[in-house]
């Protein structure tokens, strides 16, 4: 293998591990080592995992990494090649186009997200791929890419399906890859952070929260979306509690949050 190779693939894993790292290591630390007792009262499962399971997590992560970067480099090599469906200059079809391209690929993902995942959780493909997922019943940001390697082929398959068919921009990639991250890490947060009325509000409730990827971790049969309620609302997939446990957790967090977070922590934080 020549150095230029090795200097390409050395790039493009850096560039998914950093991303991961400062995504799902800020929100951790945040939410789970600095600000833990601040914000214990916003808490989803009034628990926190044991330290094996969010180890486990990384140790998943790191091969999902290796499997991303992998996919990705074909994806590049096929671009060279002019393969893929990529243009040079944002000029060449202009801004409206752009952004138009970014929420596409958004769309296109989040019914990608919705369907693989549904077929994921036929009993078969469950235990084949899914399983490795669902081993966080209660997830910490860490969760985010800690997928069974076949799982992680399936999650990275929307980029090549985006590269093959629509136009795109190198950068509009990258934007949807970095906002894509940060849903996936924030529906793993364990915090619920919106406010309340968010899953009732005439636009809103469209919008998926943390509470329902959550439930989807917790209770598995139920809650299948990634960005938005769509695809769950359409089949009847959402939990029928889940507007119910999000007004509950707002409504605990409201409690709690004047009367001082750290009076509400157990001895000693508990886990599970
Ligand atoms: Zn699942
Ligand atoms: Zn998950």
């Amino acid at each position: 293998m020549s150095i230029d190779k090795i200097i390409d693939i050395s790039r493009v894993l850096l560039s998914i591990a950093g991303r991961y790292l400062v995504f799902a290591g800020a929100f951790y630390l945040f939410f789970y080592v600095w600000r833990k007792r601040a914000y214990w009262y916003a808490k989803i499962q009034q628990r926190y995992p044991e330290n094996k399971h969010i180890l486990r997590e990384i140790i998943y992560s790191f091969f999902t990494i290796l499997i991303f970067g992998a996919v990705i480099m074909l994806v590049i090599y096929a671009s060279k090649l002019r393969l893929t469906r990529i243009y040079p200059n944002i000029s060449d079809k202009g801004y409206a186009y752009y952004f138009l391209s970014i929420g596409l690929m958004i769309l296109m993902h989040d019914t990608y997200f919705y369907w693989t995942h549904r077929a994921m959780h036929w009993k078969p493909l469950f235990k084949l791929m899914h399983k490795t997922h669902h081993l966080s019943t209660n997830p910490t940001p860490f969760a985010a890419y800690a997928f069974h390697p076949l799982e992680a082929v399936v999650e990275i398959g929307i980029v090549p399906l985006i590269a093959f068919t629509i136009p795109y921009h190198g950068t509009a990639l990258t934007i949807f890859s970095l906002y894509s991250l940060l849903l996936n890490v924030t529906g793993h947060l364990g915090y619920e952070l919106f406010s309340q009325g968010f899953t009732t509000h005439r636009l809103f409730k469209w919008h998926n929260t943390s509470t329902h990827h959550n439930m989807h971790h917790r209770l598995v049969k139920c809650n299948y979306g990634l960005y938005f309620n769509i695809w769950d609302r359409l089949m009847g997939t959402n939990h029928p509690d889940y507007e119910k446990s999000f007004d509950q957790i707002v409504e605990k967090r409201k409690k709690a949050k004047g009367k001082e977070g750290i009076a509400l922590l157990p001895d000693g934080l508990a886990t599970e």
